[in-house]
């Protein structure tokens, strides 16, 4: 069978699923669906400015305002529902990961923080207070895999180079503790409000393991 038929077939299927089953299978098959849109586009390199590297950073930057553009037409015809996130997720920038990968559609229940080693700064302790006061009740920091961050932490011409980069790493655990450490924090966490886990990602299989202790 040709492959447009076999995805016309899938989706065939996936929309009977949708419409015959419950609102559990209807996630389950709305997130095949998201996958199978990312897998459609995964191949079209044409589209992929990782595929790039000979186009000049104005055409990139053209290309990325075209892509807003039509993401921004399709986003006026399905209006956004307002929503309150649960889990607030805090994961280096590192390009391989894609939180929406890792643990399905985080749009709607997440606050994502991305920043270089997923090392936090004060204003992210003050975002993340805010987002458990408007009601986030976990907190996942992660580190993960071949990090380039921590590798330049441990690579002594790096450190030269890179001083503020290194530093925060150096210091990840430390500003950990001392977002375990504000009064609010630590009063949700006593009575059970609010959990806040460390997390490593393995960068290639995209799976999310509890680490022994503190990154
Ligand atoms: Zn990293």
């Amino acid at each position: 069978m040709k492959k447009p038929l076999i995805i016309a077939g899938i989706v065939a299927a996936a929309i009977a699923a949708v419409l015959v089953f419950s609102p559990g299978a209807q996630f389950v098959v709305g997130g095949a669906m998201v996958n199978l849109g990312f897998r459609m586009q995964d191949h079209l390199e044409e589209f992929d400015l990782a595929h790039g590297e000979h186009l000049k950073p104005e055409t990139v930057y053209q290309r990325l305002l075209e892509q807003n553009a039509l993401a921004a037409k399709v986003r006026e015809q399905f209006p956004r529902t307002p929503r309150h996130p649960l889990v607030a997720m805090v994961v280096c920038m590192d390009a391989r990961i894609d939180t929406e990968e890792l643990v399905g559609d985080t749009r709607k229940y997440y606050y994502v923080i991305r920043t270089a080693g997923s090392a936090l700064a004060n204003k992210e302790l003050e975002m993340l207070e805010l987002a458990v006061a408007n009601g986030v009740g976990t907190i996942l920091l992660t580190t993960h895999t071949d990090c380039a961050a921590e590798k330049a932490a441990k690579d002594p011409a790096m450190r030269a180079k890179y001083p503020e980069l290194v530093d925060a790493v150096d210091h990840r655990a430390e500003v950990d503790k001392a977002l375990l450490a504000r009064p609010m924090i630590a009063k949700k966490i006593a009575d059970g409000s609010l959990i806040v886990k460390f997390m490593h990602i393995d960068t290639e299989t995209d799976q999310l393991a509890q680490l022994p202790g503190p990154r």
